[in-house]
């Protein structure tokens, strides 16, 4: 890592610039490939051999609890909630808690410094890791990216510079790796606010998926998967666009759009965050999880600034998880999917948001669905890796829709 190389960065961000990445077979570039000890990606790695319910005590000081609410759907909790900010913030994904609570640290002194993605400078849809030092600066990391950026490669430049306290946001493969290392790392403190994330791609191929959606793609601001079935998408000049999933237009996508890592990761709600912030279980506002006693005392900076309540729950996950498995079966099969009459999907698209499954009950779909590809996906990619890489708990997800582990698929089964 060259630390003295810096990007252009605005005033209170510092980016100093990732060395290398080695090569890794399945890999997010999370950034331990670039650290001092790359060969501490064996440890650290989500796609070699995670060890979820060791980090789940390490973390939460104990496993999830099946018969405990929510917890076979979204890990350990405290608290479930749906919830915004008062005043959304500018260029914010949502209303922008997640930065807030960054903001919050610096203001308040707690953290020396707020590990988060900013832009590109060249290219504002491509993640790149920096450290935030002043709070006003946070407005920097604001609004999601598409692709991966080496985060945690900062965390050696963060510690050479003499932060003791730190705070870092980041998707499920990078808090994962994060909290394998925590330990060895050094600091004092290092809080984690993690997102939700599925379907991440390469930037390379999210700007051929923008292609598809706009006769001018450079012009395209924002972009969102809502939890009512559509794609929200904002431009330059202030207008929106809302799509229904059903009318996207992906059979035009390559059939690598999403990398194996992408579909066959494990852990969606980011489980071992101290808070997740995401907005799945939101019913259109956010949808926030505190996990630990950290994660209560990070939602507590943001005070009166934010409307909270109880998230709710409607319609049955049961259909629609099976309908998408089955297309699983048969796009993992290599067979064409078997698209419904274009006649039809609008009105399909139209009926979805009313009576698909929505608040909770659309998070666990989510979840469930997931699960499901990651089993399917790996069965057929990478069959080896299955019995390391899936965890007990996603096998009791996929249980109830017939998927159960064949021969030498999972630890301790000889048989399914
Ligand atoms: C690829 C991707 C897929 C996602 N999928 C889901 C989903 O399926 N369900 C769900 O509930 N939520 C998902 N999220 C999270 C969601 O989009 C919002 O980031 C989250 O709800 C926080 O909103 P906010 O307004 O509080 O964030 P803001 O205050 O706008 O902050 C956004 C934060 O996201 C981080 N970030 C942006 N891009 C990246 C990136 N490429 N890699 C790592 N960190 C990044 C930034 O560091 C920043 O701190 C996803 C996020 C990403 C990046
Ligand atoms: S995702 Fe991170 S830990 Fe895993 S191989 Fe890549 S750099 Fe290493
Ligand atoms: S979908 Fe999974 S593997 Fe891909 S970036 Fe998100 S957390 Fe990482």
């Amino acid at each position: 890592m060259n630390s003295q190389t810096e990007a252009k960065a605005p005033a209170g961000v510092w980016a100093p610039l990732p060395g290398p990445a080695l090569p890794r077979s399945l890999c997010t570039d999370c950034g331990v490939s670039r650290m001092a000890e790359p060969g501490r990606c064996a440890q650290a790695c989500q796609f070699i051999a995670p060890d979820y319910p060791a980090l789940e005590r390490q973390v939460h000081g104990r496993e999830r609890d099946p018969a405990r609410a929510d917890e076979r759907f979204f890990g350990p909790y405290r608290r479930m909630l749906r919830a915004a900010m008062k005043e959304p913030r500018p260029g914010a994904q949502w209303t922008g808690i997640t930065t807030r609570i960054g903001e919050r640290l610096l203001e308040t002194g707690a953290v020396d410094a707020v590990l988060a993605m900013g832009p590109d400078p060249e290219d504002a849809w491509r993640p790149r890791p920096v450290l935030v030092t002043e709070a006003a600066a946070m407005k920097h990391c604001r609004g999601m990216r598409m692709g991966y950026a080496p985060l945690l490669s900062l965390l050696e430049p963060a510690r050479e510079r003499g932060f003791k306290r730190i705070a870092v946001i980041g998707v499920p493969c990078q808090v994962y790796a994060l909290r394998a290392l925590e330990k060895e790392l050094g600091f004092e403190r290092i809080d984690v606010i993690g997102i939700p994330c599925s379907d991440n791609t390469t930037t390379e191929h999210f700007h051929d998926f923008l292609a598809l959606l706009a006769e001018d793609p450079s012009t395209i601001t924002y972009l969102e998967f809502c939890a009512d079935y559509h794609v929200e998408l904002r431009f330059t000049d202030g207008r929106k666009k809302r799509i229904p999933f059903l009318l996207l237009p992906l059979s035009k996508l390559p059939t690598d759009f999403f990398p194996l890592t992408c579909r066959s990761c494990v852990d969606y709600t980011n489980t071992l965050a101290d808070i997740t912030v995401g907005y799945m279980g939101g019913e259109g506002e956010q949808w926030l999880l505190t996990r630990t006693a950290r994660g209560e005392e990070l939602l507590a900076l943001l005070g009166d600034e934010l409307r909270l309540a109880e998230p709710g729950s409607a319609g049955k996950r049961a259909g629609p998880v099976r309908g998408f498995m089955k297309n699983v079966e048969l796009a993992a099969g290599g067979l064409p999917v078997r698209g419904m009459p274009n006649w039809l999907r609008p009105l399909v698209g139209w009926l979805m948001p009313k009576v698909g499954p929505r608040g909770i009950e659309f998070a666990r779909a989510r979840v469930e669905m997931k699960a499901i590809e990651s089993v399917l996906h790996l069965r057929r990619e990478q069959p080896k890796r299955m019995k390391h890489m899936i965890p007990a708990q996603v096998w009791d997800l996929v249980e109830p829709y017939g998927l159960t582990a064949r021969e030498g698929e999972r630890k301790n089964n000889t048989l399914a």
